[in-house]
This record gives structure tokens, C-alpha cells and sequence, in this order.
């Protein structure tokens, strides 16, 4: 089976993710325990003082906030994150051209195609109430 984990996409994508979790714990939305969720034993910190337990994605990395905390051991032993979703979830593919990625956020794909369809929907509302 061929990874997708080494495309260039993929590499943004759990850059951001991390910063995003980084962002988060400074933000206090999440709170990195001292337990690994996997083995339940406390890790002591480095000696730099950096905590030994990491943010798994386990969910991908398209759902940045979506993590388990796991010890260094315990990371390296669970599965590799799924891969980034390559279709919206109506079905259609993230191109590049059909994927709106906010600014921002750096991480929250929109379909276009989506939203085209969203347009579609309202523009006769908006006709109706022009010839009025
Ligand atoms: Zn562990
Ligand atoms: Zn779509």
C-alpha cells in the first residue's frame, strides 16, 4: 500500500495541525495532561522541561483538535493518522481548484463546489425579490 503521509499536503497538514495544538494548549482550549491515555503512566518531563507526551492525531490531521495524548513510546506505537480526506462529505474530490482553505486557520478545507451548489439554491429567492 502506498502512504500518502510523505505528499507535500500531507507535510502542511501536520505542521498546522501541530501548531494548532500548540495554539490550543496556550489558549487553555486543551489541557495537555501528565498521563499518556494509553498507558496511564505519568511521564516525567525532559530535562529541557518539555513534556514527553505528544498529541496524537488519530483522527488525521485535517481534525487538528481531535488528538489523544500519548506518551513518546506509546505515539510511536499506534497507528499512523488516517490520511487527509480526499473527498468533501457530499463527494466530491478536494482539488486544488475545488478547496477553499481559510486564511486563517490555515487547516479547514471548504468544498467549492459546495458552496457553488449553496449559491445556486439562493439565487432564485433573489431574482423573485428584483422583478418585485
Ligand atoms: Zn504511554
Ligand atoms: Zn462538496
Amino acid at each position: 500500500m502506498s502512504r500518502i503521509a510523505f505528499r507535500p499536503e500531507h507535510v502542511r497538514f501536520k505542521h498546522r495541525a501541530r501548531v494548532a495544538v500548540e495554539l490550543a494548549v496556550k489558549k487553555r482550549i486543551l489541557e495537555k495532561p501528565d498521563l499518556c491515555e494509553r498507558c496511564n503512566l505519568p511521564q516525567e518531563p525532559c530535562r529541557d522541561g518539555r513534556s514527553r507526551i505528544q498529541a496524537h492525531h488519530h483522527a488525521g490531521y485535517d481534525q487538528p483538535l481531535n488528538i489523544r495524548w500519548l506518551c513518546v513510546k506509546c505515539h510511536a506505537a499506534e497507528e499512523p493518522p488516517l490520511p487527509l480526506k480526499t473527498h468533501c462529505p457530499v463527494g466530491h474530490e478536494y482539488t486544488p481548484e475545488n478547496t477553499y482553505i481559510s486564511p486563517s486557520r490555515q487547516i479547514d478545507r471548504r468544498c467549492r463546489e459546495c458552496a457553488r451548489i449553496r449559491d445556486r439554491v439562493r439565487q432564485p429567492f433573489r431574482k423573485v425579490k428584483n422583478v418585485s
